[in-house]
């Protein structure tokens, strides 16, 4: 007996902010569309991130030219819309961590160089503050401060929104339950149920490798030209207490010197997480390495902030991209080979630019009966990823890292 195929225009492996985007852009668009996740939505690279919707602060002050920053510099907008609900997807439910950035700097003339650029190249460009409009964090800094229009938000919720009410298209995987196979047109992705291994065979017509870090292997999976993508390692810390709210960039000459994000944890304390160039070069420290210079720079960059209570930890993580030689790519990325699409959004900012950019290479929809996936309404949805100062860790108080 021959066993049914059920025809998808689009199957989509991962589910981070940039296959949520893609999922909901192919629904949006009359496409029947599935997406395949094989841990939890969101690991990696999406819930380890700070959620700042950039506008080309970094890609300013590092010094590339206008070209590169253009399409950067669109985004908050875009994202304004749909975080006020103006917009699709609707995201007026994500908690925001704030409005927007502070951008302050260390005094010394290569931090007034990376200044002046990114005053140039920005399209929000940052209102330098008063000394009456500073918050207190940032009382006896020798530099200005400054406040940029983009939005942070809570990458948590953000997955959580994106994946509210897509039962039926959200598939979560089991270890070994997924093989694939050329057609003469399209792709056949064949599945077993992760709880009772039965048998469910797709016929997509075209597949979207959205999976981070995983695209190596599927591209490997899929036959795809090897060596074409790139990890850039990041060693990020951690610290929660009785601390101020603070979003923001300091700047050092052409790099961030740190990024500071602030959420809430289960107990309500603040954690921040600080990345930036102290990420960068934390990747050859150890953790209590980092954790002692992160304490200095901490100290060196906000003089006003007291840090004698808190705790802090690290975490290791990686941006997965398009190989660019190590560089860092400016824009999205997606190769095309073999009705397969290979996409990098760069940035958790770049997902609705990426979006928009893979169902423009996509066929028009077919007149599917889309009730016909709702044979996936007995598998299991994937959760939402844990974020990273949730996991069960030991945190160490900060007056002792200062010491070591
Ligand atoms: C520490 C850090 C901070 C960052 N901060 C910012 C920021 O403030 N602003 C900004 O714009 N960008 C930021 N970024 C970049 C941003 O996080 C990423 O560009 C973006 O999240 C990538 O999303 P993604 O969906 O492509 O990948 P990911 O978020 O990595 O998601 C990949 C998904 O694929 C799944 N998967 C893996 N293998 C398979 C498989 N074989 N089958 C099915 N599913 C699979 C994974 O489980 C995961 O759910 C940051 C990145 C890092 C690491």
């Amino acid at each position: 007996m021959t066993k049914e195929i059920l025809p998808v225009d689009c199957v989509i492996f991962g589910g981070g902010v940039a296959g949520l985007f893609i999922l909901h852009k192919c629904l949006a668009l009359g496409h029947s569309a599935v997406l395949l996740e094989s841990k939890s939505l969101g690991t990696g690279q999406t819930i380890d991130s700070q959620g700042i919707i950039h506008g080309g602060l970094k890609y300013a002050i590092t010094g590339h030219n206008e070209n590169s920053a253009t399409a950067i510099r669109e985004m908050p907008l875009v994202w304004r819309r749909c975080l006020a609900g103006e917009a699709t997807p609707d995201l007026s439910n994500v908690t925001l961590r704030s409005d927007f950035c502070h951008v302050w700097r260390t005094d010394s003339l290569r931090s007034k160089l990376g200044w002046f650029a990114a005053k140039l190249a920005l399209r929000t460009k940052p209102k330098v503050l008063d000394q009456d409009e500073l918050p207190e964090a940032f009382h006896g800094l020798q530099g200005p401060v400054a406040r940029l229009d983009e939005q942070v938000v809570e990458p948590r919720s953000l997955l959580e929104v994106l994946s509210h009410e897509l039962d039926t298209n959200l598939i979560q995987t089991a270890d070994g339950g997924v093989e694939v196979s050329k057609l003469d047109e399209g792709w056949l992705v064949q599945l077993l149920h992760p709880e009772t291994g039965d048998p469910l065979d797709l016929h997509a017509k075209k597949v979207v490798l959205s999976a981070g870090k995983g695209n190596v292997q599927l591209r490997d999976e899929f036959n795809l030209t090897p060596n074409k993508t790139q990890d850039r390692p990041l060693h990020m810390v951690m610290v929660r207490g009785d601390l101020p709210v603070i979003n923001g960039h300091c700047i050092d000459g052409a790099k961030t010197r740190v990024t500071i994000t602030t959420t809430k944890d289960y107990a309500g304390r603040s954690v921040w997480q600080v990345g930036g160039q102290l990420a960068e070069d934390g990747v050859n420290k150890t953790p209590e390495e980092l954790m002692s210079f992160a304490a200095k720079e901490l100290q060196a960059v906000l003089p006003n902030v007291n840090l004698d209570h808190a705790e802090c930890i690290t975490y290791k993580t990686t941006r997965a991209e398009q190989h660019m030689r190590g560089i860092r790519p400016t824009d999205i990325s997606i190769i095309e080979e073999n009705e397969v699409l290979t996409c990098w959004p760069t940035k958790l900012a770049f997902a609705p630019r990426l979006a928009d950019e893979v169902v423009a290479r996509m066929d028009p929809p077919s007149i599917n009966d889309s009730t016909e996936l709702s044979i996936f309404s007995s598998w299991p949805s994937p959760t939402v990823a844990l974020s990273p100062w949730e996991t069960d860790q030991p945190w160490s108080p900060i007056e002792l890292t200062c010491s070591l």
